[in-house]
């Protein structure tokens, strides 16, 4: 077994200051890959950056739904660490509205950081892996890509479309030595759930727990997924032997989608 299997590749993960974003940049390292740490808190990306195993890593700000920041922070990176060979579009944010009180404002911030910023990130890295003939392109999208959620409509049509863009871009470099996959997180123990349990608690008024075990009882597993399950699968997808497996959408839910 090689104990550093991604060393010498340079991994990318956009919001990975926090939550699932920073367990795939400490499982990603852990496995010998430098990464770049995208997000726009400088400050927090430089401080996990330091504690990340290996050597080499660094931060680049930029939110992912503006172009030109985005060009400059990946034309930076690969300056810095080479071309990026692994991508992972993680940044993302879950605002919850009924449809009728979803104003044209929320749904674009919704497709512009979870839909477009998958475009931006993925357009800038694409060329590298192109050059290299070999890339590895994960997209966290969410069982909100696989199926409907009342109250998020915004975020669940950003979702599938992310979904979509996997799956068609995976076929245009099937030859090409680039898989495109997403995995599709259920309820993940991070600051989007906490906030969603605090919003449910402050509309209903019930307990945080009442609240929090609404949110596993959807999980056949009756439990909330942790990043690490999550970082997992990214791991798997990003190595070697997961080559054959392109265009696919891997529910890490407890069976919520099957
Ligand atoms: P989180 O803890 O809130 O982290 C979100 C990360 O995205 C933060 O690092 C944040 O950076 C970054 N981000 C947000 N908007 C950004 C922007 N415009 N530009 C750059 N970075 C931005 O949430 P999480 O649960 O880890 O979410 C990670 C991914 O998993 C998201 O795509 C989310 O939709 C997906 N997901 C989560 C769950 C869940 O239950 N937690 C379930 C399914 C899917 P800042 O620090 O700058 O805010």
């Amino acid at each position: 077994m090689n104990a550093n299997p991604l060393a010498g590749r340079h991994a990318l993960v956009t919001g990975a200051a926090r939550g699932i974003g920073a367990e795939i940049a400490r499982t990603l390292a852990a496995e010998g890959a430098t990464l770049t740490l995208l997000g726009r808190d400088l400050d927090a990306l430089q401080r996990l950056a330091a504690t990340l195993a290996g050597q080499g890593h660094g931060a680049a700000v930029a939110d992912v739904a503006d172009e030109a920041a985005v060009r400059t922070a990946f034309a930076q990176a690969a300056k810095e660490r080479g071309p990026v060979a692994i991508l992972v579009n993680n940044a993302g944010a879950a605002e919850s509205a009924p449809f009728l009180k979803t104003s044209a404002a929320l749904w674009q911030r919704m497709l512009s950081v979870n839909l477009t910023g998958t475009f931006l990130c993925t357009q800038a890295a694409l060329p590298g892996m192109l050059d290299a003939g070999w890339g590895r392109i994960v997209n966290i999208a969410s069982t909100a890509g696989q199926k409907g959620y009342a109250y998020v409509a915004a975020y669940t049509a950003a979702k599938h479309g992310v979904i979509g863009l996997t799956r068609a871009l995976a076929l245009e470099v099937a030859r090409k030595g680039v898989t495109v996959n997403a995995v599709c997180p259920g309820y993940t123990d991070t600051d989007i759930l906490r906030t969603s349990v605090a919003n449910v608690v402050g509309k209903t008024g019930r307990s945080e727990a009442d609240a929090l075990a609404e949110f596993s009882s959807v999980n056949p597993q009756k439990r909330i997924v942790q990043p690490a399950e999550v970082a997992d699968a990214v791991r798997w997808l990003c190595g070697e032997g997961a080559g054959a497996v392109t265009g696919q959408s891997i529910s890490v839910s407890g069976g919520e989608v099957m």
